[in-house]
C-alpha cells in the first residue's frame, strides 16, 4: 500500500470524500460519483473482471473470508479508490471495519481486497459498484486542488 492516501472532497458537499491510494481517476468520474453519493453511502470500482475473491489472498485468508461471507465466487472491489459519505454513520463504520479487517490480511505484499469484502459483509453499507474503467491505467499527477467544483 502506498504511503499516504490522497483525500479529495466535493466542494458542493465536503462530507463527500474520495480516498485515493496510488491510482488515478478522471476528474469527470470523481465528480459523477460525488453526485451519486447523494443516494449511496460508499462507492468503489470493481477489480479486474477475471480476478474474483477466490483468486485473491492466501489460502488461510480465503478460508477466513469464506467462513464469513459464504462464497468467494464474487467480484472484488478495488479499495485503492473509495468514495464515502463522511456524514453517514454506516460509511464511517465501514471504513473503520476495513482498517480492522486489513490487519487480518496475511498476504506478503500488503492488505489485499478480501478485507474489503469482509468489512462489507459485516457493516453492509449501501455500496455503489463502479466499472473497472474508473481506475486509470497509469498513475498520473496528483490533482492540484483537493476540492472539486461540481
Ligand atoms: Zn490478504
Amino acid at each position: 500500500m502506498d504511503a499516504d492516501p490522497t483525500v479529495i472532497r466535493s466542494e458542493r458537499n465536503p462530507s463527500h470524500a474520495l480516498v485515493l491510494n496510488g491510482v488515478d481517476v478522471t476528474e469527470e468520474d470523481i465528480k459523477a460519483v460525488f453526485k451519486w453519493l447523494d443516494a449511496w453511502e460508499i462507492a468503489a470500482p470493481f477489480r479486474d473482471y477475471d480476478h474474483l475473491a477466490c483468486d485473491e489472498g492466501t489460502v488461510e485468508e480465503r478460508q477466513l473470508t469464506a467462513e464469513l461471507i459464504g462464497d468467494l465466487r464474487q467480484p472484488l472491489y478495488d479499495s485503492r479508490a473509495l468514495w464515502m459519505r463522511e456524514d453517514n454513520a454506516r460509511a464511517r463504520r465501514f471504513v473503520k471495519r476495513l482498517g480492522t479487517e486489513r490487519k487480518k490480511c496475511t498476504c506478503a505484499e500488503g492488505p489485499c481486497d478480501l478485507a474489503f469484502l469482509r468489512a462489507l459483509w459485516k457493516v453492509k453499507p449501501l455500496i455503489l459498484a463502479l466499472p473497472r474503467g474508473f481506475i486509470q491505467p497509469e498513475k498520473g499527477p496528483v490533482p492540484a486542488s483537493s476540492r472539486l467544483k461540481e
